[in-house]
């Protein structure tokens, strides 16, 4: 991987972990454990209202069983006082009669009551239509001759009109030995299903009552059609068959997965005194599903809210750290360009920004101030560079930048500069004479002189260097250059500086005149060196003397006034 590729992805690592990822990052640490808390708490919401759902259907299987018992016990008190009448009344006849008299109406589902004979047959009933029909082949008949009790059949079929029935038997010889007749009831199977409606209606849930053989006697009105069918043809209870049928416990719950594939959770309850069971079975899929269905809408608040608490800490993050930062960063900025007057507004910055604000403000009011002097301090120290302390004059850097500026101003207005270069005569020679700093004196003194002059002839003097002065003229052409070169020759032995190894007895200058009209061909070094050879030219004409450049000119001094070149 090349290095660019790979500064590249450590910059963009960088931008993603800058100050609002980590700030996400934060807000996530803290929401985090409050949605797990919450997702935990859900989760046992779920489980246990799974629980509950169990509880609550096996509670309605426990109910549905309870009616039907009571259903069985009325049956068999009605067969008991049956009986009862039997061995009391005498004849048959006798009984028949009392027993019609007798039938309570208000228990419908009960469809017959019938006197039946040792040998099978029914002697006498409510129905008169099942007088004389044999039930001596019927299984609950026999068990009810040989166990002496009260029998429950399974699921049968009226032989009178084939239809579905259930038959309760109950021996006469139980209430009074001897008597070799049954009381025999025929149940009305509808009433069994009628008193199961509490189980009907419910998605995923399936209620039937069974007999000893596995057949369904009854079951909920919308589940009507398992009713006569054995268990192991129904799909969805075909693999609890041998299971519900096999069991000797009155009551019993288990799990198992159903044809369809769905997992169910089947309830048993053994109905007393009959070998009837109630099997309830739950789809807990499907129990489930309205439970699963709020336990996501749940989970949609949670992200949600989740979501919206994580926003919340962006927009906050965003206002409270990010906004004021980058206020602060752009008011540094303004320091950095140079604008010292920018300043944080604090105003508007939360609490906890205000004193590095004020610190910023205060950093910036300072570092302007310091700057300030700075820019003083240097403009004191450009004057000092520029000037000669010895002759309060000009120093030579001094003059050739005031030089290039009048050189400029004269070239842009076409006008004439002049400039005089003035040097001591016999300097070497008066130091030698009165020592270095009485030299000192005499070039501080010449200064003053130049300095006036200078003044009257709006030009500006500046000491060249050693005992060299010079004298630069705006807007002065050479006869008046010339003039004035006079004028500071004059001036300077007009004051009469003795100096008595000179052939003048005072101090005297050989001046170098130059004048030009500044144009694009020439330099300003050019008119000092035209200035420097006439100095050259007064020298060697005898000192004391002013020099033109270019020409020769007698002064009223007397002294000679030479060609310089
Ligand atoms: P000339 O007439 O040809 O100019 O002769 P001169 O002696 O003046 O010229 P020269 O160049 O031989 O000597 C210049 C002298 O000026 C030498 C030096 O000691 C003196 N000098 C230069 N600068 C200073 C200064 O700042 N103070 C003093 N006291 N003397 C200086
Ligand atoms: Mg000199
Ligand atoms: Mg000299």
């Amino acid at each position: 991987m090349s290095s660019v590729s790979f500064n590249r992805k450590k910059a963009k690592l960088k931008q993603l972990l800058g100050i609002r990822a980590r700030l996400a990052l934060l807000a996530l640490i803290l929401v985090t454990p409050l949605m797990l808390e919450r997702a935990r708490s859900l989760e046992d919401t779920r489980s246990r209202q799974v629980e509950l759902a169990s509880a609550e259907f096996a509670n309605l299987a426990k109910h549905s069983a309870d009616a039907q018992q009571e259903v069985i016990s009325s049956v068999e008190t009605l067969l008991k006082s049956a009986a009862y009448i039997r061995a009391s009344a005498g004849g048959v006849g006798r009984s028949c009669d009392l027993l019609r008299a007798s039938v309570p109406a208000n228990l419908p589902w009960i469809r017959s009551l019938s006197i039946v004979g040792k040998d099978g047959r029914i002697q006498c009933s409510t129905l008169n239509i099942l007088v004389g029909i044999d039930l001596s082949d019927r299984a609950y008949f026999k068990k009810a001759q040989e166990t002496g009790d009260f029998v429950f059949s399974d699921f049968l079929f009226a032989k009178s009109n084939n239809q579905p029935i259930v038959v309760a038997a109950y021996p006469v010889s139980a209430i009074a030995a001897g008597e070799d007749a049954l009381i025999v009831a025929t149940v009305n199977p509808d009433w069994m299903s009628k008193i199961m409606s509490n189980l009907g209606g419910r998605p995923g849930i399936s209620a039937v009552l069974v007999d000893s053989t596995g057949t369904v006697l009854a079951a909920p009105a919308d589940q009507a059609s398992m009713i006569g069918r054995p268990l192991d043809t129904i799909p969805l209870l075909s693999a609890i068959a041998d299971a519900a049928v096999g069991s000797d416990q009155a009551e019993g719950s288990r799990s198992f997965v159903a044809a369809d594939g769905s997992k169910r959770t089947v309830d048993i309850v053994r109905i007393a005194g009959t070998d009837s069971r109630l099997i309830v079975s739950i789809d807990e899929a499907r129990v489930s599903t309205a439970i699963n269905r709020d336990i996501r809408t749940a989970y949609f608040q949670l992200g949600f809210v989740s979501l919206f608490v994580l926003l919340g800490a962006l927009i906050a993050a965003e206002k409270l750290i990010i906004a004021p930062i980058e206020m602060m960063a752009a008011t540094a900025k303004r320091f950095g360009q140079g604008d010292w007057s920018a300043r944080a507004p604090r105003g508007r910055l939360p609490a906890e920004f205000v004193p590095l604000a004020r610190a910023l403000n205060a950093m910036a009011a300072q570092l302007g101030q310091r700057e300030r002097e700075l820019v003083a301090s240097n403009d004191r120290l450009t004057v000092m560079a520029s000037i000669d302390m010895l002759s309060g004059l000009a120093n030579r850097r001094g003059f050739q930048s005031r030089l290039e500026f009048e050189w400029m101003k004269a070239q842009q207005y076409d006008c004439e500069l002049s400039l005089l270069m003035i040097d001591v005569d016999h300097f070497k020679l008066y130091n030698d004479t009165y020592g270095h700093p009485e030299g000192d004196a005499c070039l501080a003194r010449l200064g003053e002189a130049l300095s006036e002059i200078a003044a009257e002839t709006m030009g500006f003097a500046g000491r060249y260097g050693g005992e060299e002065f010079c004298l630069l003229l705006p807007n002065t052409a050479s006869d008046r250059a010339v003039e004035i070169g006079e004028a500071v020759r004059t001036a300077v032995q007009g004051l009469a500086m003795p100096h008595c190894t000179s052939s003048y007895e005072t101090v005297t200058v050989s001046v170098g005149v130059a004048a030009t009209r500044p144009s694009d061909g020439l330099q300003p070094g050019d008119l000092i060196e035209a200035a420097d050879a006439a100095l050259y030219a007064a020298k060697h004409r005898g000192r004391n003397t002013v020099v033109e450049h270019g020409f020769v000119r007698a002064t009223d001094a007397g002294g000679d006034v030479a060609m310089a070149s």
